[in-house]
């Protein structure tokens, strides 16, 4: 009937707003390479291109037992990491969930909360027998906001972000202020390395798979690290490092494109999103890819059909209307649903927004969300081709491990990454192959503190 019709024409409008060519790709690739070099180059660009002060690659002959302490977005993790050498390791784990209370208020309040939780982590590790009775462990410290570094055991808060907003933080140190905390409650650990979960994520699967050259987080936001060599970084010549020293990078490559806008393909809908975040203007890579957007796009369409009456005519859809209420993880689920008849769509409308769907609208909303991913996916792909392709990697092949829930739980993400590559390099693109790095933050600040042991 006429409103199918009108579907399969909107359907087809999006195809061409969400498809990226292959031709396409290549020409962000370039741009992204030009911006990762202008990084490299100078002090505060658009991407930023943090030097981590973790020098070189683990040898996976680390040993010995580490703690990590995990600050993320959701949950506060601390970790008792035993390397074993030959790229293997034991870890025991607590998670502790953060309060949006604790993310507001007085930022020494926050590290003391994690000085507690690690104070009862190892309490209840002693009790068990695994770490001895007078043991003061070396603690990697990850902290996956923007720091500014000079070494591997201090970091300045630039700025908060996912959400945080905790008074008395930015522009401090936030190593001295995790040692303060320690200290007052007396908990027996050093903190000698200060990470980001990228940059732990790449270590972390370089000492179980050598073959790793590059690490990417695909979750609430997303992220890229890869080692780098000093020489190829200008600004860090007035250092005095060996300049043929190699030193992990933080990207920070969600940033790409942030403010002139010249080289990414953004619709309507992802306009609506920029200029209705608390950061207009920035992270606009991210905001095309990470898990806290995919599903707001999926929705902003949806709303507009809404208003121009093509879909839920007739019903009350207030709570589809309510920003950021559709959860990416529910694009996933239309993805992955079994069903002729969708069933699972029709329970993700019904329960979650009081709609009713018909079958060609859940066939639709579910060609939508692939669109959304999709384009994710092969954007992700145009960031890990631009490291690939100015690191020379190509030919010799490369693996990248990567995290995250986008990553990990959507179904084909991965697999339509892989085919990204190749829709930019060829055949040739299979050499590089992307895998789930589990764990990686955890594990990998744990190896850099073992790293930075052995240097001292
Ligand atoms: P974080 O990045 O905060 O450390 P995650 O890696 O779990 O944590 O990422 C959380 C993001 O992933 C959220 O934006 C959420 O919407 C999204 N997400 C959660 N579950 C899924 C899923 N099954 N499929 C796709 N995205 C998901």
């Amino acid at each position: 009937d006429s409103a199918n019709r009108k579907m399969a024409d909107h359907l087809r409008k999006f195809e061409t707003m969400f498809t990226l060519t292959p031709q396409r790709m290549r020409m962000i690739v370039e741009a992204f390479k030009d911006a990762l070099e202008t990084g490299l180059a100078k002090r505060d660009q658009v991407v930023p291109m943090i030097p981590t002060y973790v020098f070189g690659w683990p040898t996976g002959k680390e040993t010995g037992n580490y703690l990590a302490v995990d600050l993320g977005g959701t949950n506060l993790r601390v970790c008792l990491v035993t390397l074993q050498g030959d790229g293997k390791f034991e870890i025991t784990q607590s998670k502790y969930r953060l309060s949006e209370e604790q993310k507001q208020d007085d930022g020494q309040l926050l590290f003391d909360f994690c000085a507690e939780c690690l104070k009862a982590f190892i309490d209840l590790n002693i009790e068990s027998g695994v770490i001895e009775n007078d043991a003061v462990l070396p603690l990697g410290f990850t902290f996956s906001y923007p720091c500014s570094q000079d070494r591997i055991d201090h970091g300045e808060l630039i700025r908060w972000t996912k959400g945080f907003g905790a008074p008395n933080t930015e522009g401090h140190d936030v190593v001295a202020m995790f040692r303060k905390s320690l200290e007052k409650l007396s908990v027996p650990a050093e903190v000698v390395a200060l990470t980001c979960d990228t940059t732990g994520t790449l270590i972390a699967s370089h000492y179980v798979n050598p073959k790793t050259k590059i690490a990417c987080i695909f979750g609430t936001g997303c992220n890229a690290a890869y080692m780098e060599y000093v020489r190829d970084i200008p600004k860090l010549t007035a250092l005095n490092i060996d300049p043929n020293a190699e030193i992990a990078i933080n990207c920070e490559w969600g940033a790409f494109d942030s403010f002139e806008h010249e080289h990414l393909p953004r619709t309507k809908y992802d306009l609506v999103i920029d200029e209705t975040s608390n950061k207009p203007g920035e992270q606009a890579f991210e905001k095309l890819i990470s898990g806290r957007y995919l599903g707001e796009i999926l929705r902003l369409i949806i709303c507009e059909l809404i208003d121009e009456g093509v879909i839920f005519l007739g019903q009350n859809t207030y709570k589809v209307e309510i920003p950021y209420s559709f959860d990416t993880a529910f694009l996933s689920l239309m993805e992955s649903d079994p069903t002729d008849e969708l069933l699972m769509i029709i329970g993700i409308f019904t329960h979650f927004f009081a709609l009713e769907t018909t079958l060609a609208e859940r066939q639709f909303f579910r060609a939508l969300a692939k669109l959304v991913g999709r384009r994710a996916a092969r954007l992700s792909a145009c960031g890990i081709a631009a490291i690939v392709s100015k690191m020379g990697y190509l030919e010799e092949g490369c693996a990248v491990g990567a995290d995250g829930s986008l990553y990990n739980k959507y179904p084909g993400f991965a697999d339509r990454v892989h085919e990204g590559l190749q829709d930019i390099f060829g055949e040739k693109g299979r050499n590089i192959v992307t895998y789930h790095a589990e764990d990686g933050s955890g594990i990998g600040s744990a190896i850099v503190a073992a790293m930075t042991k052995i240097r001292k």
